[in-house]
């Protein structure tokens, strides 16, 4: 625990449990590479921690996490990529798809492996890459106020990278979900089996607790078994190949707008997404 961050907060709220907390309040927890990155040294931290036997991803401020903060130069081709994998160009897509291989579609399936159980405490909006930072932990408590969006089709994308929607919310409701950029709620997001469980705002931190508290008490080798075994029979069921060829579409996306407009993203999408913001806002 004496890494330092900038963009994230490290607490030990309880024997056992490791709090990770998103800490870019004033940028609704928009995710920086930085931000990506620091997480990923913290998830890192707790996994090899012995102390720790849960991991819980909280969120500071009136939202969970707003996406990928394209301020952050996602829109752009990237000025050579300097991967783990290597170096790439930056013309067409290659340096771009080299970047996102690693620091979204990557770190996600990394952390969905993680070897101890992660459950994310949400609360306020999940837009778009908001979701990566949910779908690949084990378990998600929602406060009553938490909503999931996808609106990313409208940069001219098939939706976020880790293309996990047919899995987590159903084939119909995914389809819908990205065809109209709309919210689901919490409540209907426990119904669809998306979150485990949703209580009020006052609530969440106390039974995200107590429920990491529970789980830490059981053997951490059984855990581990438990949870490679569901994860396995969600592979078994397509998930990777499934993600696999929705992220080279996701990609083909971004080489389409790169050829039309000269960017990676359809330059209307930030309009009409905050117009429907505002509209379902009033
Ligand atoms: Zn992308």
């Amino acid at each position: 625990m004496t890494e330092t961050y900038r963009t994230i907060r490290i607490e030990q709220p309880a024997d056992g449990v490791r709090r990770v907390v998103l800490a870019r309040p004033d940028q609704r927890n928009a995710q920086s590479p930085e931000l990506l990155y620091e997480l990923d040294a913290a998830l890192t931290a707790a996994s090899r921690d012995d102390g720790v036997k849960v991991i819980v991803l909280a969120a500071d401020g009136p939202d969970f996490s707003s996406g990928h903060d394209l301020r952050a130069g996602f829109d752009l081709p990237r000025d050579p990529v300097a991967t783990m994998e290597g170096r790439f160009e930056r013309n067409g897509v290659e340096g771009h798809y080299a970047f996102e291989c690693e620091a979204f579609l990557g770190l996600c399936r990394r952390w969905r492996e993680l070897p101890k159980p992660t459950i994310a405490q949400v609360h306020g909006r999940v837009i778009a890459g908001g979701l990566m930072l949910v779908w690949p932990l084990d378990l998600v408590v929602a406060s009553e106020d938490a909503s999931f969006s996808d609106p990313v089709v409208a940069f001219g994308v098939n939706g976020v990278e880790y293309f996990a929607h047919a899995f987590e919310v159903g084939v119909r409701r995914a389809k819908e979900l990205l065809f109209t950029g709309e919210a689901i709620g919490a409540a209907e997001a426990k119904q669809i089996g998306m979150v485990n469980r949703v209580v009020p705002r006052e609530d969440l931190e106390r039974v995200t607790l107590e429920l990491a508290v529970k789980i830490a008490q059981r053997p951490p080798f059984a855990l581990r078994l438990a949870k490679a075994s569901v994860n396995r029979s969600q592979d078994a069921q397509g998930l990777q190949q499934a993600m696999d060829t929705a992220f080279a579409q996701h990609n083909l996306g971004h080489a389409n707008c790169l050829a039309r407009y000269g960017q990676l993203m359809d330059p209307s999408g930030a309009d009409v997404i905050r117009n429907a913001l505002r509209a379902a806002h009033g």
